[in-house]
């Protein structure tokens, strides 16, 4: 049984993301198997719960790793915690450590926007931007989504399912847009006034930096997002692949710009200061992705994008209802980016959003 603690003296525990991190960072120094998959599933149990990551980690860890959790967790600083990774991983650095900066826990999100400004917080949006359909890779029909954003209180959404060029999902081609586009019509003529759904398109940037759908099939759509998907190549400055991406015509928006993934990949790596100079200049606007295995850009880009003049959608990545919260990610990376409200495009009412479209 569980003891009770005292509670004028709360005991003093790691920050989930700081017991997350430690799990993860043992679980390098496992070679491939269950131990490694246990310590894993521990670590993305506490970085993900809005509660306790002792108990979430706990919860989900096996039988054999629960006294290293209670180890871990009874660490009273994070000093001490490093000192325990260090004693049970033999003294080897985590190498792949520097995949999982920079990213939010769930419950740190959930204290940055309970301590940031108001005007920033995702229930002051009237829009929600970036989800997917079952027309690609989403999990539920169009019409569900929309319902999910109204109820969710946004007066207006933007779907971007993928392009058909994209190999890893089953994406739309010029006859699925346009069936889609009457999809969304209907639905516009009979909730528009209280919710209007635009239409967007997530299209892939190829390895030269041109895009997977031609300019004709691009005009069709109100909003343009660009993406890498794949060819990530750490070795290579991508600089000039997102430079002629962004200077593509009928391009609205640069979306996870670095395509990193947390605790597998890093991203692309480019000179931003440039990107973001031509983001602001051809009036392109850049991505902060919540989507939690994302968080792409992360505070420190964001505000580099902000210094350039950019502006900045917030976007979820849903590929399910329940995924649309993922904007809280968004929010939280865009108040400890320091991001004015102005610059924001959910802040926009639909018709201002019309018009920021029509005129790129
Ligand atoms: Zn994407
Ligand atoms: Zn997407």
């Amino acid at each position: 049984m569980e003891r009770r603690e005292p509670p004028t003296e709360p005991r003093r525990r790691p920050p989930n993301g700081a017991l997350a991190e430690a799990l993860f960072a043992l679980a390098e120094h496992e070679p491939p198997g269950d131990r490694r998959v246990a310590l894993l599933k521990a670590g993305y149990a506490a970085f993900d719960t809005p509660d306790g990551g002792r108990r979430a980690a706990l919860a989900a860890a096996a039988p054999w790793l629960r006294p290293m959790v209670e180890q871990l967790a009874a660490c009273p600083s994070e000093d001490s915690l490093a000192a325990a990774v260090q004693r049970l991983a033999a003294g080897e650095p985590a190498r792949r450590r520097a995949t999982r900066e920079r990213y939010l826990s769930r419950a740190e999100v959930a204290g940055v926007l309970a301590a940031g400004p108001p005007e920033l917080h995702p229930d002051r949006m009237r829009g929600a931007a970036h989800w997917h359909t079952t027309d690609s890779d989403g999990k539920a029909a169009l019409e569900t989504m929309a319902r999910a954003c109204l109820r969710r209180g946004f007066a207006w959404s933007l779907v971007t399912d993928h392009s058909r060029g994209l190999e890893v999902a089953s994406g739309l081609d010029a006859e699925g847009l346009r069936l889609q586009r009457g999809r969304i019509d209907r639905w516009n003529h009979a909730h528009g006034d209280e919710h209007a759904v635009v239409q967007g398109l997530e299209v892939e940037i190829l390895e030269d930096g041109t895009l997977d759908v031609p300019r004709g099939e691009r005009l069709e759509v109100a909003c343009v997002a660009a993406a890498v998907h794949r060819l990530f190549d750490p070795d290579r400055d991508q600089t000039d692949r997102l430079l002629r991406a962004v200077s593509t015509p009928q391009v609205h928006v640069l979306a996870h710009p670095r395509g990193r993934h947390f605790h597998y990949r890093s991203g692309l790596r480019a000179r931003w200061e440039r990107v973001f100079a031509a983001c602001a200049e051809r009036g392109v606007a850049v991505e902060i992705n919540g989507f939690p295995r994302r968080q792409d850009l992360d505070w420190e880009l964001a505000r580099l994008a902000v210094d350039a003049g950019c502006d900045i959608l917030l976007a979820s990545d849903a590929h399910a209802p329940r995924h649309l919260e993922f904007d809280h990610y968004a929010a939280a990376i865009a108040i400890k980016a320091e991001v004015p409200r102005d610059r924001i495009l959910n802040v926009m009412h639909a018709d201002e959003l019309e018009v920021w479209l029509g005129d790129r």
